[in-house]
């Protein structure tokens, strides 16, 4: 059963890949993928992402219907204390990775993990080894970059950023369920949270 429902997800990453190439551009879909077999963990954003539902026809819609159905099954993780973030961020935050070092699917060359932000969330500034793709699924968000104009993005729309470049985002009235894909080194390590 899970394993079905991961291998439609990754089907429907995949044409997502085909269909934008903002995708496949930063970082081809991965050709070493191996099942993992990892076991569900479950964590509040999978309930609240069940009762959001993808209203259109795009592949991004495509996309988040998979999610749902994977959500249940999925090792829902986050990466932040209550002390670093607050309980309100952890109690509407979660994500888990697709594929990756840890992922639901073994790859060692680039990693692809789906997470999720409630609404009115303040994601504080961060950074990290890899190099990132941000990719809307569904919702809107602030995105903050360090040396960059902010910007609001919603479905289809990307942002990327550099080997160590500082960021932060802000969710407004809409939740947000992105795609992220890391390349580069360090394709395990945890975002490192910085200082306001
Ligand atoms: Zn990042």
């Amino acid at each position: 059963m899970s394993h079905q429902v991961f291998d439609d997800l990754i089907s429907a990453v995949e044409q997502l890949f085909i269909q934008r190439p903002s995708l496949s551009d930063f970082s081809p879909f991965p050709n070493d993928l191996r099942w993992a077999n990892r076991r569900a963990h479950n964590g509040t954003a999978a309930a609240l992402l069940e009762q959001w539902e993808a209203e259109g026809s795009h592949p991004e819609d495509d996309v988040h219907k998979a999610v749902q159905a994977a959500a249940p099954f999925a090792e829902w993780r986050q990466s932040y204390t209550e002390q670093q973030v607050g309980a309100d961020f952890l109690a509407n935050y979660g994500y888990f990775e697709l594929y990756g070092p840890k992922g639901h699917y073994h790859c060692e060359t680039s990693r692809g993990f789906f997470a999720y932000w409630g609404p009115g969330l303040n994601y504080g500034w961060h950074h990290h080894a890899p190099e990132e793709l941000y990719f809307v699924i569904s919702g809107n968000a602030l995105f903050r970059s360090e040396g960059e104009a902010d910007a609001q993005l919603s479905r289809g729309e990307t942002r990327q950023h550099r080997a160590w470049q500082s960021h932060a985002m802000d969710t407004l009235e809409q939740p947000l369920l992105a795609f992220a894909v890391w390349q580069g080194d360090e394709l395990a390590q945890l975002p490192l949270m910085q200082e306001n």
